[in-house]
C-alpha cells in the first residue's frame, strides 16, 4: 500500500499541532514546529492572523489530521472509513478503533518504534510474527487474543538489543499486555475511545464524509 514519502514536518505546521511524526526529534528543540509554528508556504507566518475557518475547514483538517497521525493515505482512510460505518457502534469510534488496531500503530504503542513511520519499517522488514505467523503487513488489523511477537531472528539484531533497554520509557495502553524480556505481546481487548491517546475530534470526520 501507498505511503506519503513528502516532508513530514511541514504535515505539523499545516495542522498547527505537533503530530509527533518523527520520533526522538519531535521531543528536541529541533523539532520544526517548535521553530516555525505558523503554516508552510509563502504567506504562511500571515496565515496564522487568518479569520476562523468554516465548519468544512474544520472537518477537513481533522480528518486530514487523522490521516497524516496514522499515516494512511486518502483512499485507505475512506475504506475504514466506510468499514467503520457498517458496523455496529458510534462510526468516529469505530474509525479510531480500526486505525488503532493497525499492527505498525500496536508497535509503536508498546515502545518497539518510536514513530509510527519507523514501525510500518519494522513491519515491512519482517521482524514480527502474530499468532506465531511472520506478519510484515503494516494495515493488518489485530484482534483480541492475538499474540504479536519479535521474531527470534531479529531479536539478535543491534536494534532490538538497543531497544530492550529503552522499553518502559512510554507506557503501554491496557487494552495490550507486554512482556519486554520475551518481546512478547498480547491483545487483551480491543481499545474502547478512552484508551485511544490522539487528540482529535472524531465527530467531525463523520460530518466531513457526511456531507
Ligand atoms: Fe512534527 Fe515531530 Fe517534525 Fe516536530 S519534529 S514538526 S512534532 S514531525
Amino acid at each position: 500500500m501507498a505511503r506519503y514519502t513528502g516532508p513530514v514536518c511541514k504535515l505539523c505546521r499545516r495542522e498547527g499541532q505537533k503530530l509527533f511524526l518523527k520520533g526522538e526529534r519531535c521531543f528536541s528543540p529541533k523539532c520544526a514546529f517548535e521553530r516555525r509554528s505558523y503554516p508552510p508556504g509563502m504567506h504562511g507566518p500571515q496565515a496564522r492572523f487568518r479569520r476562523r475557518e468554516s465548519d468544512y475547514g474544520l472537518q477537513l483538517r481533522e480528518k486530514q489530521k487523522a490521516k497524516r497521525i496514522y499515516g494512511v493515505l486518502e483512499r485507505q482512510f475512506r475504506r475504514y472509513f466506510r468499514e467503520a460505518q457498517r458496523s455496529k457502534g458510534l462510526t468516529g469510534e469505530t474509525l479510531l478503533i480500526l486505525l488503532e488496531r493497525r499492527l505498525d500503530n500496536v508497535i509503536y504503542r508498546l515502545g518497539l518504534a518510536s514513530s509510527r513511520a519507523q514501525a510500518r519499517q519494522l513491519v515491512r522488514h519482517g521482524h514480527f510474527e502474530v499468532n506465531g505467523r511472520k506478519t510484515n503487513i503494516p494495515s493488518f488489523l489485530v484482534k483480541e487474543g492475538d499474540v504479536i511477537r519479535v521474531r527470534d531472528r531479529s531479536r539478535r539484531t543491534t536494534y532490538f538489543k538497543e531497544i530492550m533497554e529503552r522499553l518502559g520509557e512510554r507506557p503501554v495502553p491496557e487494552w495490550l499486555s507486554f512482556d519486554p524480556e520475551a518481546l512478547t505481546a498480547r491483545v487483551v481487548a480491543l481499545p474502547t475511545r478512552d484508551q485511544i491517546d490522539v487528540s482529535l475530534n472524531e465527530q467531525l470526520i463523520v460530518e466531513y464524509y457526511s456531507r
